[in-house]
């Protein structure tokens, strides 16, 4: 296994350089943001393992980062969170953290909490062989099969790569770049050829371009996956 990597949003430069050591020492990767944007940047780009996010933050704040997360990854997430600030707890709780340590704390809690919390999501993530199931669309990663409303569509592996790529990260926009380096692993062609998988994505999926329930454009972006019942 790769080195684990740990996402720190944290506006306090003692409190994150505090838990850089703790977690370097344990043999982490540690990547750390001062704001909630960064932050959110970093966890898109990196993808870390976990993510340890303070609550007070200039600019985006630690709920609205959490909330944002949320929609488009199962990333845990730890909070930190001010003492004695109960509603924040629970707050946190129910926008998606999956735990919670008041400051002042102890690095060795954290690390502690961060491992448990690890352990959990290894044992909970979805197997790769799990089909992925929306509201008449199911995504048969294992063998590469989509079927709508129960009828099987047949799906160029390019295809397949695209809607499987928006699908994994619902909610969550990809440029037509971010689709093409994906799916080809080519840094740049003509991304135009995104949008024509698009089309025929949406042609076989029977998707509505001017109302789609699945494959939405996202202007000035690109592309997101959403099931709309
Ligand atoms: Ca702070």
């Amino acid at each position: 296994m790769s080195r684990a990597r740990v996402l720190i949003i944290e506006d306090e430069a003692h409190i994150v350089d505090v838990l850089t050591w703790y977690f370097q020492r344990e043999g982490w990767e540690v990547l750390s943001a001062h704001d909630g944007i960064t932050g959110l940047e970093l966890a898109r780009q990196q993808a870390p393992d976990l993510i340890i996010l303070d609550l007070m933050l200039p600019g985006l704040d630690g709920m609205e980062v959490c909330r944002r997360l949320r929609q488009e990854s199962r990333t845990p997430i730890l909070m930190l969170t001010a003492r004695d600030a109960e509603m924040d707890k629970i707050t946190g709780l129910e926008i998606g953290a999956d735990d919670y340590v008041t400051k002042p704390f102890s690095s060795r809690e954290v690390v502690a909490r961060v491992k448990a919390l690890l352990r959990r999501a290894s044992y909970s993530e979805p197997s790769r062989d799990e089909p992925l199931v929306f509201p008449g669309l199911v995504i048969d990663r294992a063998g590469k099969e989509v079927s709508v409303n129960g009828r099987p569509v047949r799906l160029t592996p390019t295809e397949f790569q695209v809607l499987l790529l928006l699908a994994s990260h619902p909610g969550c926009a990809f440029s037509r770049d971010e689709i093409i380096q994906h799916v080809t692993g080519v840094e740049y062609i003509d991304t135009r050829t995104v949008d024509v998988h698009i089309r025929h994505l949406r042609a076989k999926l029977g998707d509505d371009p001017s109302r789609p329930r699945y494959l939405h454009t996202v202007w000035g972006t690109g592309y997101k996956f959403e099931a709309l019942t």
